[in-house]
């Protein structure tokens, strides 16, 4: 079944464009398919604490699911949409209360009510950034049907301000907790500044992008302790490499920038390559078990008459999408004849449709990388999915033909044709 996220509970509409900003401001916060952190659990164990119910959990919502980065009393990574209370507390824009959904004539038949996970009492709370946006809800949910005074009311949003401002912080903060560096926020303020320099003065800057190989295989097996490990042991290995005047950074979870002024795409490669080597020989160990890891990189240059910054780190980026192709654990230039300007790709954050069967059936999905020859599609599962199909990103007017060239449970690569 189709969600659409652009019709509010009421059956009035939210416009696409609207959705569109909303969906910019979760890729914002880079929050999506993060591991579990410890200032977000505790706020679902205190929602739990605090009013005695059997679940709660705090949800980001995408273009087709919601995605819990903390819950507790229930198992699950997200849900799709259209089946959640959640979608209308989105639409709705403000906190929404069902104390017995068994008797609510919008609620009784959903799935959650009726099927096992019995549901009888929601309230969720838009978490809503400074700009106005909901990016997700924080939810206290029962098996029972039960009442929620106008104080209990006062304190779920407090605990979902609470929620926001965690959020924010992070993308303000200067430096990332984890490892010590340069946090995105800080770099992308600090990049156009150098950027601007080597502009003006005419002088070389390069960047280089890197991204752990199969990272998510470490915190799969070992734990994400393990792997916030090995994000320390890493950039302990490769920061002595780096001049005062570099910039490097965390750009993602386990995904890091380097800008280097007066440096030439030649020099960077060398850098990039030493980098390789540093990580690949890194021995590490957790729990007495041995482990290795590998990083991809992708190296861009900048040419001063007809760059940007962001152009400079797409390239790097469109590089590194090519070494991780190439089969990981290696070094791509941009600009090499190696790399055709058709692997470029930009991360976005997107509301998309796979439209098939002479479009008489359509999913839902979230796109996550563009470019000119293809994209990178999520969906809640991508069984149903046939090898080919058009597909429509309603607030950008496109709409493409489209063949799957790789695909996971719930991820698809797609070439336009
Ligand atoms: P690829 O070689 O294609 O990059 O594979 P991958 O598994 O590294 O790629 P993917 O981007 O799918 O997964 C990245 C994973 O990194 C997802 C998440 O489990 C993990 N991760 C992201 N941030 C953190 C973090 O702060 N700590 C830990 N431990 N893991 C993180
Ligand atoms: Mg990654
Ligand atoms: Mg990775």
């Amino acid at each position: 079944m189709a969600v659409d996220l652009a019709r509010t509970a009421e059956g009035g509409s939210r416009s696409e464009y609207q959705e569109a900003r909303r969906l910019e401001a979760v890729h914002t916060l880079d929050i999506l398919d993060t591991p579990n952190e410890e200032p977000y659990d505790r706020i679902v164990r205190l929602v739990r604490a605090i009013f005695r119910v059997d679940i709660a959990f705090i949800a980001i919502i995408d273009a087709h699911r919601q995605w819990y980065k903390a819950i507790s009393g229930m198992e699950g990574e997200e849900a799709p949409l259209n089946e959640t209370f959640c979608l209308h507390t989105l639409n709705k824009n403000e906190m929404m209360v069902i104390p017995d959904a068994s008797k609510d004539p919008v609620f009784s038949n959903n799935p959650f009510v009726a099927g096992k996970t019995n549901i009888r009492f929601y309230a969720g709370v838009p978490l809503k950034t400074r700009k106005g946006f909901a990016v997700g809800t924080l939810c206290a949910i029962d098996r029972k049907p039960r009442a929620f005074s106008d104080e209990d009311v006062q304190v779920l949003q407090d605990l979902a301000d609470i929620v926001v401002d965690q959020m924010e912080l992070r993308i303000r903060a200067r430096t990332d907790e984890l490892t010590g560096i340069l946090s995105r926020g800080a770099f992308q303020h600090e990049s156009e500044r150098i950027a601007a320099l080597a502009q003006r003065h005419r002088h070389d800057l390069s960047a280089i992008c890197f991204d752990l190989d199969h990272f998510k295989q470490v915190n799969d097996t070992l734990g994400h302790a393990a792997g916030d490990q090995v994000l320390k042991a890493v950039v302990k290995a490769v920061t002595p490499r780096m001049r005062k005047s570099d910039l490097f950074a965390r750009v993602g979870g386990e995904e890091f920038t380097i800008l280097l002024p007066e440096t030439g795409r030649q020099g960077a490669m060398e850098v990039a390559e030493k980098l390789r080597r540093d990580i690949a020989s890194l021995r590490l160990e957790f729990n007495g078990k041995p482990m290795r890891v590998t990083a991809s990189f992708g190296i861009a240059g900048f040419a001063v008459a007809a760059n940007d910054l962001e152009t400079l780190l797409a390239n790097a980026d469109a590089a590194l999408y090519r070494a991780k192709h190439a089969g990981r654990n290696r070094c791509e230039a941009w600009g090499g004849e190696k790399i055709p300007v058709k692997a470029a790709r930009r991360r976005v954050l997107k509301t998309g449709k796979i439209s098939f069967n002479y479009g008489s059936s359509s999913i839902d999905c979230t796109v996550r990388t563009l470019g000119e020859q293809g994209a990178g599609l999520s969906l809640i599962s991508t069984v149903d999915v046939p090898n080919e199909f058009r597909l429509l990103i309603p607030s950008d007017g496109f709409d493409a033909s489209c063949k799957v060239t790789s695909r996971t449970r719930t991820h698809l690569e797609v070439e336009f044709r």
